[in-house]
């Protein structure tokens, strides 16, 4: 029999965990002929009555394992350290507590891992119900942005909502960088990802965690962990420092042409003073470059990731290892 682990990270969840519980045990056991599922609580350093909740699940059933932290390290260390239990399973799996990705969907999803010949089955959000208009537009904006300027092409509506493959999990823990942005990650690492339109629902109970200002701070660290482009921006400037002083150095010139009696010497002092700044700002830019390099480096992320092989290489996560 397979087995499949399905993580939950959970952060002050108590006012729906017995309803999550209820639903996804209802589809685990529609599963039981095919698969042995474990149901991986992670406890987020929740304040509430979340911990005694899911010790309260995992004496009745041994298959809910629980790992609680010391105190609130986010999301992604939640699913980090699920991700580095579970990865024993065959098949793992990713949900929200608060039933905004229905487990109804997870036999689909298993489908077409265990059958299609995919690595990956992830939730693609067809809309954005149950959203503020105002956190509507400054998602989209970000994944403007982020896709504008980095190399890892993250889907807008790409949901951490998945189930994956073992060697998927292999590699996507492979990766160190201790200030994770997952939905770069899962991009990063590639594999066959076979997309599954879900409409968000509303949450069952309690309320978000994810207040404007931790959104901020995920969106900065989604941007400067996958591009070292605004390194880069020194580059623009000085450029457009030189073409100012150029500017200024031809208006001189022509003037004193035209009005010699007049000669003036302002727009040459201009044309130093943006010379300068030219030569400053390139001197910025030169470091940052070399600054994107230490940072790329210091990341020691795999240099490839291989999906198949016959035979063997340093970064394998081929499952029949
Ligand atoms: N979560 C977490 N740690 C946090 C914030 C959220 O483990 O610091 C969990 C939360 O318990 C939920 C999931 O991440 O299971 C998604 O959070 P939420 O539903 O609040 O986000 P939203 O759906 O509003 O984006
Ligand atoms: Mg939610």
């Amino acid at each position: 029999m397979k087995t499949l682990a399905l993580i939950v990270p959970c952060f002050n969840e108590a006012d729906v965990l017995a309803m999550f519980y209820e639903e996804t045990s209802k589809v685990i056991d529609s599963l039981r002929d095919r698969y042995q599922t474990e149901l991986v609580f992670v406890d987020d350093g929740s304040r509430d009555d979340t911990l005694r909740i899911i010790k309260d699940l995992a004496s009745r059933n041994s298959a809910v394992k629980f790992i609680s932290f010391s105190r609130n390290f986010g999301k992604e260390a939640a699913m980090l350290a699920g991700m580095e239990y579970a990865v024993k399973a065959d098949y793992i799996g990713i949900l929200d507590a608060d039933l905004q990705h229905s487990p109804e969907l997870i036999p689909e999803m298993l489908h077409f891992v265990d059958e299609e010949g995919y690595d990956v089955a992830a939730a693609n959000r067809e809309d954005r119900e149950g959203e503020s208009k105002l956190k509507s537009f400054l998602s989209e904006s970000f994944y403007k942005v982020i896709n504008r300027v980095s190399e890892t092409k993250i889907t807008e509506s790409a949901q951490d909502f998945r189930i994956m493959k073992k060697n998927v999990v292999k590699a996507i823990i492979s990766m160190p960088e201790s200030i994770r942005f997952s939905k770069g990650i899962f991009s990063w690492v590639g594999f066959n990802v076979k997309w599954i339109g879900h409409t968000n629902r509303e949450r069952a109970a309690g309320e978000t965690k994810w207040s404007l200002t931790k959104l901020a701070k995920y969106a900065v660290d989604g941007i400067l962990g996958f591009t070292t482009s605004p390194l880069r921006l020194s580059f623009i400037f000085a450029f457009l420092s030189a073409f100012i002083g150029a500017v200024a150095f031809i208006y001189g010139v022509i003037r004193n042409i035209i009005n010699p009696l007049y000669a003036g010497f302002i727009p040459f002092i201009l044309t130093g003073m943006f010379f300068i700044g030219f030569l400053l700002l390139l001197s910025i830019g030169i470091i940052g470059e070399y600054l994107a390099r230490v940072y790329t480096e210091s990341k020691d992320r795999p240099k490839y990731i291989v999906a198949q092989t016959n035979t063997q290489v340093v970064y394998s996560f081929s499952e029949d290892e």
